[in-house]
C-alpha cells in the first residue's frame, strides 16, 4: 500500500457551526481524492501557513470528507475559521478503524463524551445503513451542557433510523428536560447485554478510563471495548515517534485500540 505523505488539496464545500467552538466542514477534493477510509480513521488537515493537525473523519459525502473540528489552539482555530471556497491540505487516511462489522449479529454500543462523538459519527452512520446486521444500536452521549452537544440536529434522524439514543449533560440549562450527570450513569439505564455488546468509546481520556471500568463492572469483557487514544501527532506515518504510547505508535497502531491492550497505558500522561 502506498502511504500518502503529501497533502492533497481539498476545497471547503460547507461549514456548519456545531457549538460555539466547533464546526463541521464538508471537504471536496480539488485533484485526486485521498484513498478509501473507514470510521475511526483520521487525516492530517493542513491550514496552509499555520500548521497541520490530526482530525478524525466524521463522515463522507461522495468523494468528499466530513470533518468536525473543535477550536483549541492555533491550527484548529485556523481550520474552524475557513470559509467555503477556501482550500486546505489533507493527508491520509491514517490509523486503525472501529471495526464496526465485528458487532454483526450483536449489539453495537457507542459511548461518546463531547467532541468524542465526531470520530464515532461515521461508525453510527455505517451501522445505520446496515441496520439489520445488528441486534441493537445504542448511542450514549455525554456533553458538558446542552449547548455543547455536537450533531444535536442529527440525533432524531439516528433514532428514526433505528438507534437507541440516551443523552446526558453535566450542567443543565434552561429548558433542558433530559438526564443530568456523567455519561457512565447511562450504562446502567441502557440495559446492555454484556456478553453480546461491542462497545466503542471516545472522549477525554479520564472519561474513557471511567467508562471502560464501568463497562467491565457491568460484565463487558475488556476485549469487547475499544477506545480511541489521542497523543500529539506530527507525521501520521509512524516515522517521527511523537505519538508513542508505551509500545504503540498511535498514528499507526491506533487511534482505535482494544481496551484489553489500552488499559495499562491509559494512566500514562503525555509530556
Ligand atoms: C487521532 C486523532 C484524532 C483527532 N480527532 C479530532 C477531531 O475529530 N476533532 C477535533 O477537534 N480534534 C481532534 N483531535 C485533536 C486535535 O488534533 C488537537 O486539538 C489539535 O492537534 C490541537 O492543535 P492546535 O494547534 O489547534 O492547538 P495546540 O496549540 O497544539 O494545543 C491546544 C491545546 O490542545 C491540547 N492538545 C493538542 N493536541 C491534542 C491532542 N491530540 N489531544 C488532546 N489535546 C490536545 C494541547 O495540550 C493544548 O492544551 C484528534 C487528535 C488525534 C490524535
Amino acid at each position: 500500500m502506498t502511504v500518502q505523505t503529501l497533502p492533497a488539496r481539498y476545497r471547503v464545500a460547507s461549514r456548519a457551526a456545531e457549538t460555539h467552538d466547533t464546526v463541521t466542514l464538508g471537504l471536496d477534493p480539488v485533484d485526486q481524492p485521498i484513498g478509501p477510509h473507514l470510521p475511526g480513521q483520521f487525516t492530517m488537515l493542513y491550514a496552509f501557513g499555520v500548521g497541520e493537525v490530526p482530525i478524525s473523519i466524521s463522515g463522507s459525502a461522495g468523494p468528499g470528507l466530513v470533518q468536525t473540528i473543535r477550536s483549541v489552539g492555533a491550527v484548529t482555530r485556523a481550520l474552524c475559521e475557513v470559509d467555503p471556497g477556501q482550500v486546505i491540505g489533507v493527508r491520509g487516511p491514517y490509523g486503525t478503524d472501529w471495526g464496526v462489522a465485528d458487532a454483526t449479529g450483536h449489539d453495537l454500543v457507542v459511548v461518546a463524551g463531547g467532541i468524542g462523538l465526531a470520530p464515532l459519527r461515521g461508525a453510527v452512520l455505517a451501522a445505520l445503513t446496515a441496520r439489520e446486521m445488528y441486534r441493537r444500536i445504542v448511542v450514549l452521549i455525554g456533553a458538558r451542557s446542552p449547548d455543547e452537544l455536537v450533531f444535536a440536529t442529527e440525533l432524531e434522524s439516528w433514532r428514526e433510523g433505528g438507534a437507541e439514543i440516551l443523552v446526558t449533560v453535566d450542567r443543565a440549562t434552561a429548558g433542558w428536560t433530559g438526564h443530568v450527570g456523567v455519561v457512565t450513569q447511562l450504562i446502567g439505564r441502557a440495559q446492555l447485554d454484556p456478553a453480546a455488546a461491542l462497545v466503542l468509546v471516545c472522549g477525554p481520556e479520564v472519561m474513557m478510563r471511567l467508562t471502560a471500568r464501568a463497562l467491565c463492572e457491568h460484565g463487558v469483557p475488556p476485549g469487547n471495548i475499544r477506545v480511541s487514544l489521542e497523543r500529539n501527532m506530527r507525521c501520521g506515518i509512524a516515522e517521527c515517534g511523537h505519538c508513542q504510547l508505551g509500545p504503540l505508535l498511535l498514528c499507526r497502531d491506533g487511534p482505535v485500540v482494544s481496551y484489553a491492550r489500552a488499559a495499562p497505558l491509559l494512566s500514562v500522561r503525555e509530556l
